[in-house]
């Protein structure tokens, strides 16, 4: 059963048993539920059905009437978010009344944490008092027709944020090389891409109104779709093979930095990939890339949450190559990039999760045994030496960074 589905199934069992307190039932049917907006994009009839399901699952018919629990799972479709582990995996959905009615920004200045039962809201910048908090409904790092796109979709509104008010302008939306400066090869791949799918008509897809201009929308389409369709794959080797082959499209066009949607995606689930498949060494090479020339530029707040939670896999990753592999072909001491790694995850999980927070602790915990280890090795390190063979040790990793081609 959809995740939806269950979720309005949920609510209407737990007022049923007035789990739910009156104040906080009135707030979350003060939010939208957009009913004229499905019916004009032609969605209400599925929606009612599924609304009808829930209603008799939850034996509630005799408390809510159809347009009512119609309005309510509307509401969780249009205001729930997905819920997270710390670490950023997903759990299912989450419809809380006070986080729905957080406004949506591309360029948010707070962001919504789980750690364990407890949600909060946590800043990414500083917010003066009575200033408006946002967060963002889509992923930021998207280009600014894809945002609208997905905005009008499933929220029904047009984003006019700070950013989006600067149009398709931004680092998001970025190519390497004009789009009117196309190759012939890239041509010719695009004018058979433009033929099949018209994927240039898509308008999350749109560059500009010329020819070149439609046939690097019709690329972008085609890496976007390879993208959703990697992540249906489930045998790992299948999906790296998609990524891999559509990293290499992107490649060739020339157009992409590698920063830009959808090349920094792939790579995320190449990594997973590569990890699941127990490729770690690949991975942690793409790591390096990742944390060298990604990281930094997609999410310039040096604790945004995806960046803590990335850089922490990353030496996590290092840690296990320490344990187990022996790197002889270089300085490289992975045990020291893996402890200048969780140094700088403590220093920003403070800020991104908090203090207390279990993946802080957790955190502090790994730093703690790599400090004792360190000392049953070589005894009480200097300071000072120890800070110099750290930042050494970095530098060799951001060499690393550069070795990645694709
Ligand atoms: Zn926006």
């Amino acid at each position: 059963m959809p995740k939806a589905v269950l979720a309005c199934m949920e609510l209407l069992i737990r007022r049923k048993h007035d789990l739910i307190s009156n104040e906080d039932w009135e707030l979350l049917c003060q939010l939208q539920p957009h009913i004229e907006d499905f019916k004009q994009n032609g969605n209400y009839g599925n929606m009612e059905l599924m609304a009808m399901g829930a209603m008799q699952f939850s034996l509630t018919h005799n408390m809510f009437n159809k347009d009512f629990v119609a309005a309510m799972y509307a509401r969780v479709l249009t205001n729930s978010l997905t819920l997270i582990t710390p670490t950023l995996d997903p759990l299912g959905i989450i419809l809380d009344p006070t986080i729905g009615h957080i406004n949506h920004s591309c360029n948010p200045n707070a962001y919504i944490i789980m750690d364990g039962p407890e949600v909060s809201i946590r800043t990414l910048t500083p917010v003066k008092k009575d200033e408006e908090i946002y967060i963002s409904y889509v992923d930021t790092t998207n280009p600014f027709h894809r945002r609208q796109s997905e905005l009008q979709a499933r929220w029904f509104f047009s984003c006019k944020c700070t950013k989006c008010q600067k149009g398709a302008t931004l680092d998001e939306d970025r190519w390497c090389i004009e789009p009117k400066n196309l190759s012939d090869k890239t041509r010719l791949v695009a004018d058979a891409l433009v033929k099949q799918e018209e994927l240039s008509e898509d308008s999350a897809n749109h560059v500009g109104e010329t020819g070149d201009e439609k046939r690097v929308a019709a690329i972008q389409g085609r890496a976007f779709a390879a993208y959703e369709e990697e992540q249906r794959i489930v045998d790992p080797q299948g999906a790296i093979e998609v990524i891999q082959g559509t990293m290499q499209f992107c490649h060739e066009t020339g157009l992409w930095p590698m920063y830009r949607q959808p090349l920094a995606a792939l790579r995320d689930d190449l990594i997973v990939g590569l990890l699941s498949v127990r490729s770690y060494r690949v991975a942690f090479t793409q790591c390096a890339m990742r944390y060298k020339h990604i990281l930094p530029k997609l999410y310039p707040v040096h604790f945004h949450p995806i960046r803590v939670v990335q850089t922490w896999q990353m030496a996590m990753l290092a840690t296990y190559l320490a344990n187990t592999e022996d790197i002889k072909e270089s300085d490289i001491n992975m045990g020291l990039i893996a402890m200048m790694l969780v140094r700088q995850v403590l220093d920003a999980s403070n800020l991104s999760h908090g203090a207390d927070s279990a993946f802080t602790k957790s955190v502090r915990q790994k730093a703690e045994e790599m400090i004792e280890e360190l000392k049953r090795m070589v005894g009480d390190p200097d300071k000072e030496v120890m800070n110099r063979e750290l930042e050494l040790q970095k530098d060799m990793l951001m060499q690393m960074g550069d070795s990645v081609k694709v």
